[in-house]
């Protein structure tokens, strides 16, 4: 009988890749985990169970055949398991590196649930490209055949990018207008290179590039290209422009100088690690070194925050978090990943005022969790009298994104939003109020994740092919 390559989970163990000391991480923006050995991404697959109905698969948002690619890399077959792979996923080394997996795949896995830890569905993803492209085995689009319809893609984020590759795959003409030099989004400029090397960005882009989809950088539609242009040049529109206004701080003091957005700060960071000359780096406006820092907010984002300024030698960085531990948005493992690189959580902290005409330090309320709101959450409440002050020269607001104004900074009237400002689009399609104008990622859900926005990227390109496919067919009748 044939030997089982398969669930092995019982006698091996789960294992990471190697992961590098806090000592060292701290020195540079590289990531923080090695990549795997060949027999290692094998025996670590091989625990997978197999499982009739697998639980990672209906809960990756992307629907990723997970069982299959990882029994073929048990079994030495890695140029099927890479196709398998990106069948479904337009970025899948990317989603291995900053899925939060614990919540999505990984937090569903069989064996997890039944107490041997999940099979590491991510590392073994991100295993998979990262060979591929060693291999050759990724390659430009070359399209059957071209197209004559055009697609005017507005923001070049995951969610974009992800709709222009399978559009361009059908032969669509493809345009990518973005505001910033690089194309990526927050992939580029939002998200560090601890989590994810700018180059695995950049190679992506050159292969859209390569393929035919062309990019118009440093293009801010509303100011250098109307709306109503774009959609006049193009057969459809696609908005995914993402959310970029940031919630403010209240309180006397919260204007002072020093007191910066996770958004700039991150941005100047990361063009840093391009090699761009960042004049606000330079002159101290957006770095941590030599400074106590102190950042507000509990998401994934406030985490990038205070692992970036320990890397720009901060003297002490402190994250503030009005909830618990326990009731903190963001990912545990990155807690645990900036808790081990030296940063110090204060729970259950929020700002009340701020020091000093360039900011000194921090006015912070004691608080505690009283009652569930609507949101069944516990409120977060002030105990009074137990305020205390916390030195800053540097104070990052990380306290979540809202989107822009889209009607009313373009001059659209017709495209409708939500009450939150996000942009109304049909679940599945994206379709927006206005006629041939489609919508996708943080821009109709809200700040998300990239794994979603790539899911509304395929789902509107697929909707807007068989838009084309149907007028097509009506024309040739
Ligand atoms: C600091 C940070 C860390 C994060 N970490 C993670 C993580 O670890 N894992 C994860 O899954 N998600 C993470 N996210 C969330 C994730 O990055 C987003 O959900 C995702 O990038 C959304 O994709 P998108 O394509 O909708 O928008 P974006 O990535 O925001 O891209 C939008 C693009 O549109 C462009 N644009 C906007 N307005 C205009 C205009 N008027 N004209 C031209 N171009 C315009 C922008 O320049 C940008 O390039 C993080 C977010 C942040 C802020
Ligand atoms: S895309 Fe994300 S959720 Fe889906 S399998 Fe990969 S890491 Fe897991």
């Amino acid at each position: 009988m044939a030997k089982q390559p398969m669930l092995k989970f019982v006698r091996v163990e789960r294992d990471m890749p190697i992961k590098r000391t806090a000592e060292d991480r701290k020195q540079d923006f590289d990531e923080i985990y090695a990549e795997f050995a060949r027999e290692k991404a094998a025996e670590q697959a091989s625990r997978c169970s197999q499982c009739g109905v697998p639980y990672c698969q209906n809960h990756c948002p992307l629907h990723n055949n997970i069982p299959d690619w990882l029994n073929m890399t048990a079994t030495g077959r890695l140029e099927e398991a890479y196709a398998i792979s990106q069948s479904t996923n337009t970025f899948p080394e990317i989603c291995g590196r900053i899925c939060p997996q614990d919540r999505l795949c990984e937090g569903n896995c069989v064996i997890e649930q039944s107490g041997h830890g999940t099979v590491t569905i991510g590392a073994v993803e991100k295993y998979i490209t990262d060979t591929a492209w060693e291999k050759g085995w990724v390659q430009p689009i070359v399209p059957a055949a071209e197209r004559t319809e055009s697609v005017g893609i507005i923001g070049a984020g995951p969610g974009g990018l992800a709709a222009a590759d399978m559009l361009r795959r059908a032969g669509v003409q493809v345009t990518i207008y973005d505001r910033y030099d690089r194309a990526g989004g927050l992939l580029t400029y939002g998200i560090p290179g601890f989590k994810l090397e700018k180059d695995v960005v950049m190679r992506r882009n050159k292969l859209l590039e390569d393929g035919g989809v062309r990019f118009v950088l440093n293009c801010n539609v509303g100011e250098d290209l109307s709306f109503e242009e774009i959609r006049a040049q193009h057969d459809a529109v696609i908005i995914a422009t993402g959310v970029y206004k940031t919630r403010d701080l209240q309180g006397p003091g919260a204007g002072a100088k020093g007191i910066v957005r996770a958004i700039d700060y991150l941005t100047a960071s990361n063009k840093a690690s391009f090699g761009d000359e960042v004049a606000e780096l330079i002159d101290g406006t957006l770095n941590a070194e030599g400074k106590n820092v102190v950042v507000i907010g509990g998401g994934d984002t406030a985490m990038d925050c205070v692992r970036t300024a320990i890397r720009q030698g901060a003297t002490s960085v402190k994250c503030l978090y009005r909830r618990d531990r326990a009731n903190m948005p963001g990912s545990q493992r990155e807690v645990q990943n900036a808790e081990e690189e030296g940063a110090e959580f204060v729970w259950l902290a929020a700002p009340k005022g701020f020091a000093g005409d360039s900011v000194s330090s921090v006015k912070v309320q004691q608080m505690r969790l009283g009652a569930p709101d609507a949101s069944g959450r516990q409120s977060p409440e002030v105990i009074e009298g137990a305020d205390f002050d916390e030195p800053a020269e540097l104070v990052i607001k990380a306290l979540g994104f809202e989107p822009e104004d889209l009607p009313k900074l373009w001059g659209t009237d017709g495209l409708e939003v939500t009450r939150w400002g996000t942009v109304k689009a049909n679940f599945g399609s994206g379709e927006t109020s206005l006629d041939g104008v489609y919508a996708v990622g943080d821009i109709v859900r809200g700040a998300s994740l990239v794994v979603w926005a790539i899911r509304d990227g395929r789902d509107t390109a697929a909707a807007i092919l068989e838009k084309f496919n149907a007028k097509a067919a009506v024309a040739a009748e």
